[in-house]
């Protein structure tokens, strides 16, 4: 086990960093508050290739993985520019495919995910499901061609952007009629498809919707991986979404957190900087710390899930994710403190930063439902729910 980051991987945080800090905040504010969108600069992250860097070669990508793509989703996000779509299109639709898909959906799909020209959006939460996604109702019956899907989802990130979306469905079992998980592959022009965006009080250039899937004809391709498998599959791709969660999350705080010092080192309203006043330093200390293990954590996770350990990456994904959101809050919240006035004004955009992090304590898994896994996975204790 080894600290040192690699001479590659310095290079890359590097390249990605000077990408993000091309565009910024400022720029990036101004798309969300405008709705407006990041396309340009995922674009170019795209055919600079760092989009693509946890894909196979063979079909575009960078060869790498979730480290590589971590360090992606970390530095645009602390030069600024928190790209929420990273977290779903090449991590968890990227890693599903490659790892499950036919050669057929790896051709078809990998490249374009890989260079951003295609994104893919991902559809698990349901209304009457929330949390408790063995709940969910989207249906998949089987048709003479293939399938025919219907159910809703809400708060589905990015379909004005996406090409497809992953839907996580079910299908009847042929022998007992039980409902098992099953992942298909839906675009999102198919007739019967219908999305609504959904008004959330959350400065993001990133929209949610409510998606309509009435009776959708689905090739038989449709179905991604193995109808009997599916459970196991969704959780190779639901690590990825929790790691690059964290990047997200951690981004955000590195730039709160890079902000508030560099005020309070300059900000002088009594004899020395404000910064000097332990009410001030000792926030910020305690948030580079917690900031630290967040990241520890992620790395951890990344390099297990690397590995191929499935489930060793599963405990550390979440607590990476846990770690990851309650620091990026506690980061905004104490950057916007450190500026004062300052922290609420739009020059300044500190206090935009906050329903961001907010955010990152809900999605993509709450932090309830994190304590709840490790309460039963890690301590062994029995669940209540
Ligand atoms: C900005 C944003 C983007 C999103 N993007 C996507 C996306 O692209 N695709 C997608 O599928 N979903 C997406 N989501 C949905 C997100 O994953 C869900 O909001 C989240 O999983 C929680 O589900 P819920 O909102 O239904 O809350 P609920 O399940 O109703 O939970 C409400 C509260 O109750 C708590 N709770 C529930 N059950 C328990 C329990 N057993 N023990 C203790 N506490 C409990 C929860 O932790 C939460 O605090 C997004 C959400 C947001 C906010």
């Amino acid at each position: 086990m080894s600290f040192v980051e690699s001479e590659e991987r310095r290079e890359l945080r590097k390249v990605v960093s000077d990408l993000g800090k091309k565009y910024g905040y400022e720029w990036f504010n101004r798309q969300a508050r405008s709705g407006g969108h990041t396309t340009e600069l995922w674009l170019e992250a795209g055919k600079l290739g760092y989009l693509g860097v946890n894909l196979p070669e063979q079909y575009g990508g960078g060869g790498g993985g979730m480290a590589d793509l971590s360090i992606v989703g970390e530095e645009l996000g602390a030069a600024g520019c928190p790209l929420l779509m990273l977290v779903v299109s090449p991590s968890i639709c990227g890693t599903v495919i490659s790892r499950f898909g036919t050669d057929e959906q790896k051709q078809t799909w990998l490249p374009g995910l890989a260079d951003g020209t295609t994104i893919m959006a991902f559809a698990i939460t349901e209304p009457d499901a929330g949390s408790n996604s063995h709940q969910i109702t989207t249906t998949a019956r089987r048709t003479d061609d293939g399938w025919s899907l219907t159910g809703r989802k809400v708060f589905i990130s990015g379909l004005d952007v996406a090409k497809a979306v992953l839907v996580v469905g079910r299908t009847e079992d042929a022998k007992t009629g039980k409902l098992k998980p099953a992942l298909f592959i839906v675009p999102t022009d198919a007739p019967g498809v219908e999305f609504k965006q959904i008004e959330m009080d959350l400065i993001s250039p990133d929209k949610q919707y409510a998606l309509f899937l009435d009776d959708v004809q689905l090739p038989r391709e449709a179905l991604v991986g193995s109808e009997d498998a599916a459970l196991m599959q969704l959780f190779a791709g639901l690590n990825p979404e929790r790691i690059m969660a964290s990047a997200f999350a951690i981004g955000i705080a590195r730039h709160a957190l890079d902000k508030a010092t560099a005020y309070v080192k300059e900000r002088q309203v009594w004899k020395t900087p404000i910064g000097a006043h332990q009410g001030l330093a000792h926030p910020l200390a305690q948030i580079k710390i917690e900031l630290e293990l967040a990241r520890l954590m992620m790395q951890k996770a990344a390099a297990l899930y690397d590995a191929g350990d499935d489930m060793g990456a599963g405990e550390a994904a979440n607590m990476a994710k846990y770690a990851a959101g309650e620091v990026a809050v506690r980061a905004t919240d104490q950057a916007v403190q450190s500026l004062g006035g300052n922290g609420m004004t739009m020059e300044y955009g500190v206090a935009s930063l906050v329903s961001a992090a907010r955010a990152t304590r809900i999605a993509p898994v709450s932090r309830e439902m994190i304590l709840n896994f490790v309460a039963q996975h890690s301590l062994g204790l029995p669940k209540s729910y």
